[in-house]
């Protein structure tokens, strides 16, 4: 094969990904968005209840209260399942009863729903952060500095939200 011949076949080659990229980002319609969403809230919901949890059971065993921050996370919880309410009622019944089915498995593809570029574009900094902290990188609190858990929702120390 010729330099020349070799170039049209990259080239062809390469036209190709671009056409196989248009038509995925085609398929991401609304309503996947949406469902997109709500498994992002689902999976947000979780990691906060699991972390309101752990504080609790701390604050118990240490015989202290924290209830700002039991609160904060009370607080957030209610938010994102208000939001998910409003998203679910944009679908029809069998569509937002796919989300429940898939929602049991919401743990497992939460690293794949994080890293879908659908969810950076509709919160990046957020996503950017949550990314950060699925990696395991050491972080601090931006108001008080304390060292927080990487995928913390709020500060420990001051009850910043990360
Ligand atoms: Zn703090």
């Amino acid at each position: 094969m010729d330099a020349e011949k070799w170039k049209d076949t990259i080239l062809a080659k390469s036209r190709e990904y671009v056409e196989m990229g248009v038509s995925v980002a085609s398929d991401l319609t609304e309503k996947g968005k949406t469902q997109a969403k709500i498994l992002s809230n689902q999976a947000k919901i979780s990691r906060a209840q699991r972390q309101l949890g752990a504080l609790v059971y701390s604050l118990a065993k240490g015989n202290e209260e924290n209830q700002p921050l039991v609160d904060r996370y009370i607080d957030m919880i209610d938010s994102i399942e208000q939001e998910n309410r409003q998203l679910k009622a944009k679908l029809t019944p069998a569509e937002a009863s796919e989300v429940e089915h898939a929602s049991v498995d919401v743990e497992a593809d939460m690293a794949d729903v994080m890293a879908d570029p659908v969810q950076e574009e509709a919160a990046p900094a957020e996503d950017a952060a949550e990314t950060a902290g699925e990696a395991g990188a050491k972080k601090f609190c931006p108001q008080c500095g304390a060292e927080v858990a990487a995928d913390a929702l709020f500060c420990t120390k001051c009850g910043a939200q990360l």
